[in-house]
């Protein structure tokens, strides 16, 4: 069943949906949107109440702590916020991720607003997310053969779910030792490689020293934010025409690379509405118009994106983005117990702080070669004393020595671009 999902999503995004118009585009969200509509009313409480008197443009805008106040009525398929947050928090204590409830995946987020998410995923909505990365990745007129290497957080089974005689598909965890990533890489000789460009910028370090021959056909970009240092070095590095990307957070996949390198948003899925920042620039509320377990309706994302002036020569009709500015963070270097500098990435850290209890907005700051500055918006002794032992347990697990923690009150400074981790502290030195 599986496959054939997947497969039929394929051939949809790479052939069936070229969408060439903006009339085409909007009318196949218009029509999406309404049945959409539908099933809400029917199947979430919370949805069906809101509905009564508003219009979809009328909805409140949702957010982390809104999902997460309201999870049980907002969900389609009547999992318990409860259920799941036990769940997410076992798999990923036992960095294990194919434990799921019933045959829903659910997984943690770390993130931006609040500091932990909750997502529910159906075995359906899984293999259409397959079939489109997929679609989107795989290089034109050349399907078979390939083997992709996927580095992600691991998040649960939605990852793991890519494999076949046609396309074969290894997945690998960031939290792992490094050593042994590149180890695996080596002998996977991986002809497409999607990774965070914290990741991308280790492998193209051990390439540039001789520590690993490595010719991808593409290299993706996912996840995090990509600096443009880092993505002229990663393109020198690893000997390509250009980084593609995929923009992907839990609430859905929002954007892709087109063949001409150009961001393009999933509007053949996604609805994207605008809050302006200035003239060009502005903040998605994004509604993923297929996501039926967990609905994603009028959220607002914290990154902030800047639109093309000029339309893409690719000639698709997805509005084309010149940059997505984000709001991730930066690499810690911290001094290992072997005297090694070891890189702590911000994705690694911030999902350290998602067992931490008793706080919701933080930030983290390395202000010396062994000091971290912490602010917390709740500073009692719960909070620090579980912020600080999840820290400790991380660094202890990377073989860090334990470094300086002073704890501060934290301070919204009200930027729209909100980095939660901050290196301030000498140079890139890894
Ligand atoms: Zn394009």
């Amino acid at each position: 069943m599986g496959r054939l999902r997947i497969l039929r999503e394929f051939t949809a995004v790479r052939w069936f949906r070229p969408l060439r118009t903006r009339r085409a585009v909007e009318r196949r969200q218009r029509r999406l949107l309404a049945a959409h509509l539908r099933f809400l009313r029917r199947r979430s409480p919370y949805f069906r109440d809101q509905l009564r008197s508003r219009s979809f443009v009328e909805l409140p805008f949702m957010d982390k702590s809104l999902m997460m106040e309201r999870f049980d009525e907002i969900s389609t398929v009547g999992i318990a916020k409860e259920d799941a947050l036990a769940l997410a928090l076992a798999n990923e204590r036992a960095r294990e991720f194919d434990a799921d409830l019933g045959s829903h995946s659910v997984g943690l987020s770390s993130g931006t607003s609040g500091h932990r998410g909750l997502f529910v995923v159906s075995a359906a909505e899984r293999d259409a997310w397959v079939g489109t990365v997929l679609a989107r990745t795989l290089p034109r007129g050349a399907l078979l053969g390939h083997r992709i290497a996927l580095f992600l957080r691991a998040d649960n089974t939605l990852y793991e779910s890519v494999g076949s005689r046609v396309v074969s598909f290894r997945y690998f965890d960031v939290f792992a030792d490094m050593a042994d990533n590149l180890a695996r890489l080596r002998d996977y000789r991986p002809t497409i490689l999607v990774a965070p460009p914290s990741v991308l910028r280790l492998i193209a370090r051990a390439v540039d020293a001789g520590e690993l021959e490595l010719r991808p056909r593409k290299v993706y970009s996912v996840a995090e934010v990509l600096e443009l240092a880092d993505e002229q070095r990663i393109v020198r590095s690893l000997k390509q025409d250009r980084l593609h990307q995929l923009y992907q957070c839990t609430e859905g996949f929002l954007a892709h690379t087109c063949e001409q390198g150009v961001i393009h948003l999933n509007e053949d899925n996604i609805l994207v509405e605008r809050e302006m920042l200035d003239d060009v620039r502005f903040t998605p509320i994004v509604t993923d118009l297929r996501r039926r377990a967990q609905p994603i309706v009028r959220y607002r994302l914290g990154d902030v994106l800047r639109e093309c002036s000029d339309p893409c020569p690719c000639g698709s009709a997805l509005t084309a983005i010149e940059r997505i500015e984000g709001r991730e963070g930066d690499t810690l270097v911290l001094r290992g117990q072997d005297g090694r500098s070891i890189p702590v990435f911000a994705d690694v850290i911030t999902r350290a702080l998602l067992y931490a209890e008793g706080f919701d907005e933080y930030r983290i700051r390395q202000i010396g070669d062994a000091q971290l500055e912490i602010a917390l918006d709740r500073l009692d002794d719960g909070s620090v004393g579980s912020v600080r032992s999840e820290v400790h347990a991380l660094l202890d697990r990377l073989g860090c020595e334990r470094p300086e923690i002073s704890f501060v009150e934290y301070v919204n400074d009200g930027s729209a671009k909100l980095r939660r981790v901050v290196q301030e502290w000498g140079e890139r030195r890894w």
